[in-house]
């Protein structure tokens, strides 16, 4: 029997479940840079080579270990466009019994291989991706007959599944949740560990000029590119993660400075969800850099949680929603989505800010894309759509399954409070407390409605108006409500009315 075994570029672990139920004689492995997926959104040119190159590299390794690979290139002769056309080329070439692949990360891609069978008239296997840590049965079981879906609890019941930071059956240290002693603003003095280089190897280069080539127009830097592209590179990265950042990864989580894009975040994001890096494994990490002393408890719990937390709740989200998830509109907001998330020419300098370092590493670190970006697509009333293409665009870190419930979800409240308990609207005030961005900006952020108050400022008193039937009974806002009860009828004009202008400005 030989089976054709489809690998995608987001699948790069040798422990692949699919690569798991075939013997290396009895199978082929069909890998392939198929233009479709390069071109479906606007992706950002490094996320492009990130890909690309850890593909190739995963292919090299395989056939090492003594595998065939079929592998097309976007640069060969006649490169496929979609897997599909790989398949019937596959299949034009030899006969096989059986196609087998793992499950993909997003519903577009589902339905494509759900169709194969019928199309090939061939037995299609699509096993489960065993590499989350939370079964899609084990989420729906979780999920089933719960009103509200909260991370928290779920979160909880990871913890205990897993036996991470518990001692026996209470949580290590006596608290599920150090979060009370994270968040601090950072001082722009505070030493700031390097980020992680891997520095591009002979085959990543190679990719970067078939990239640069390929899409010369294409959105964001291809240099410096910073990111590892195979398994030894990924381990290293989480290893300078450990020594250099994650004892201070809780306290500054939320901070926010100009010229400094990484602070101490980890940036293991993007391996994790490639399979570059297993995710059990960085957490057995981090526990075991706390259990040694070698990072306080808050920044260890605060980042495990992060990884069996909210990574596998929004996976669990997103598979249990449905395709039509990422067309939720809530707030039925049409607004379209302006240039300068594209090219960050705006004189607000938070946006210019976390743009600009989007176009130039592809990363944007979580408060950037939830209180900065996030906050001022839903602020403005951005259709979520648009942003969600903008977002599954510009990070290395995009893929479906995650980027739509953190945008759809979380950032624009656009599936109606399934997944956040309230909308992470804010004003000014915040940024300003998070961020050195203000003192630089030409708006003013004590200002509230006058021709130079900061953009944030009306717009957010003016979403809260704008869809007051929707959120006024929303118990976590109804502080807010009653303070704009409590302005007078001027004062809420006002407000109303530098939103339409900022509006206009768009
Ligand atoms: P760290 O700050 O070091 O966090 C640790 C790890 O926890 C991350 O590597 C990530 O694996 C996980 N994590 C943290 N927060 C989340 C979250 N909310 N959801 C899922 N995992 C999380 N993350 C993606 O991996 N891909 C995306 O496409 C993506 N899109 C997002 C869009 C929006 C609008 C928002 C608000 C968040 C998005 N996130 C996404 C979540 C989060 O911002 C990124 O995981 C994080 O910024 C990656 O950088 P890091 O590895 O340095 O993370
Ligand atoms: Fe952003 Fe407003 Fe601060 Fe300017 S003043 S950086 S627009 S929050």
């Amino acid at each position: 029997m030989t089976d054709l075994v489809l690998v995608l570029g987001d699948q790069l672990t040798p422990d692949l479940p699919s690569l798991r139920q075939t013997a290396p004689g009895d199978a082929d492995i069909l890998m392939v840079e198929a233009s479709r997926e390069t071109g479906y959104v606007w992706h950002h040119r490094k996320k492009i080579v990130f890909v690309l190159s850890a593909m190739r590299h995963f292919a090299a390794a395989l056939e090492a270990s003594g595998r065939r690979v079929i592998y097309h290139r976007l640069d060969q002769d006649k490169p496929c466009s979609s897997f599909t056309e790989a398949v019937e080329r596959a299949l034009a070439a030899h006969s096989y019994d059986r196609i087998i692949l793992t499950e993909p990360g997003e519903w577009r891609l589902r339905k494509e291989f759900d169709g194969w069978q019928d199309r090939f008239d061939l037995p299609v296997v699509i096993v489960e991706d065993d590499r989350f840590i939370c079964s899609h049965d084990r989420f729906n079981a979780w999920a089933e007959g719960r009103k509200q879906l909260r991370m928290e609890y779920f979160y909880r019941e990871m913890r205990r599944e897993t036996g991470l930071l518990m001692d026996g059956d209470k949580p290590a240290g006596g608290r599920w949740n150090y979060d009370t002693e994270n968040r601090k603003p950072a001082a722009d003095d505070l030493f700031m560990p390097a980020p992680f280089s891997a520095g591009p190897d002979a085959e990543t280069r190679a990719v970067i000029d078939m990239v640069a080539k390929h899409f010369p127009d294409g959105f964001g830097d291809l240099e410096p590119f910073r990111f590892a592209v195979t398994p030894d590179g990924a381990e290293a990265a989480l290893e300078h993660f450990i020594s250099e950042s994650l004892a201070d990864f809780g306290t500054y989580q939320d901070a926010m400075l100009r010229g400094t894009p990484f602070l101490h975040h980890s940036l293991l994001s993007a391996y994790m969800n490639i399979g570059l890096l297993d995710p059990m494994t960085v957490c057995r990490r981090v526990e075991d850099a706390w259990r040694s002393g070698r990072v306080p408890i808050n920044s260890a719990e605060g980042y495990i949680r992060q990884v069996i937390g909210w990574r596998e709740f929004v996976r669990g989200i997103y598979w249990r929603e449905g395709a039509d998830y990422v067309h939720r509109n809530a707030f039925d907001a049409r607004r379209a989505l302006p240039d300068f998330y594209w090219t960050g020419d705006t004189a607000m300098a938070c946006l210019s800010e976390a743009i600009g370092q989007t176009r130039r590493e592809a990363y944007a670190h979580h408060i950037q894309r939830l209180m900065v970006t996030g906050t001022f697509a839903l602020i403005a009333g951005i259709d979520p759509h648009a942003l969600h293409e903008w977002y599954l665009a510009v990070y290395i870190d995009a893929f479906e399954w995650v980027e739509a419930p953190n945008t759809i979800g979380m950032s624009q409240f656009a599936d109606g409070g399934l997944l956040a308990s309230k909308p992470y609207a804010a004003s000014g005030a915040y940024i300003n407390r998070m961020s050195d961005y203000c003192g630089d900006c030409r708006y003013n952020v004590k200002d509230r409605t006058g021709p130079d108050s900061c953009p944030f400022n009306s717009l957010y008193w003016d979403f809260l108006d704008r869809n007051a039937d929707t959120l006024r009974g929303n118990p976590r806002l109804g502080p807010v409500y009653r303070n704009w009860d409590r302005m007078t009828d001027d004062k809420r004009q006002a407000y109303r009315d530098r939103a339409r202008d900022v509006l206009a400005d768009l």
